[in-house]
């Protein structure tokens, strides 16, 4: 758990892949947002929820199935919204496939929110998040950003040193270098980044280090 003043930040990590889904809690409201619904989510939060807190948004980052799996469920047990870009939504039946290999049961997320481009969503008072719309993993990956933390949900866009697959279908290399951009454009150097798998990073050790950040940054330029 990281204290970060007005909110707290629980990071679970459940699925067959190992994915981080990450709840955002507002310290006086007792309101939560969760980024991302991996297989056994639920029965990670549920704990959390029964001790007084209220999720109310539920924010994916694409639509993989080990990213958005639970969506559905998690908004049946608490009625939170839903939100998702909906270039993703041609993904469906290809997470319904994968999910089914893996033994994981897949229902279609119930969006209640579509994020078509960048966004500011306003979400709690104190809370204010800027969505990226950050393809190139996916058509529809979104990064979550709260400059007030100067933290981002990098989702599978952005890992600590390395960057996401482009080969999955409606993967794209270079808009996953346009987004890599995007994001050291748009982000200071001190954002504190939470990928959807393995740990976090700073963006600015990422520039450094991650020799993907170099070759996608580069290679845009040129
Ligand atoms: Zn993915
Ligand atoms: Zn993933």
């Amino acid at each position: 758990m990281r204290d970060l003043g007005s909110i707290r930040l629980l990071k679970a990590v459940t699925g067959p892949l190992r994915t981080n889904a990450y709840l955002i809690l507002g310290v006086e409201t007792s309101e939560a947002v969760l980024v991302d619904s991996p297989p056994g989510v639920w029965e990670a939060l549920q704990p959390i929820l029964d001790k007084g807190v209220t999720l109310k948004w539920i924010l994916l980052t694409h639509g993989h199935f080990d990213h958005a799996a639970e969506a559905s469920l998690v908004r049946s047990k608490t009625g939170a919204e839903v939100f998702m870009h909906p270039a993703d939504k041609i993904l469906f039946r290809v997470s319904e496939s994968v999910a089914s290999d893996f033994g994981i049961s897949w229902v279609d997320p119930e969006v209640t929110n579509y994020v078509s481009g960048d966004e500011n969503l306003n979400l709690i008072s104190s809370l204010r998040i800027n969505a990226l719309h950050t393809p190139g993993h996916t058509p529809g990956s979104l990064t979550y950003y709260l400059a007030d933390f100067l933290i981002a949900f990098t989702g599978d866009t952005l890992f600590k040193g390395t960057i996401g697959a482009t080969h999955f279908p409606g993967g794209s290399y270079k808009d996953m270098a346009s987004s890599l951009r995007k994001i050291f454009d748009n982000l200071p150097l001190e954002t504190v980044i939470y990928p959807g798998h393995g740990d976090e990073s700073i963006l600015r050790d990422e520039l450094i280090r991650n020799r993907y950040i170099k070759e996608a940054l580069l290679g845009e330029k040129e």
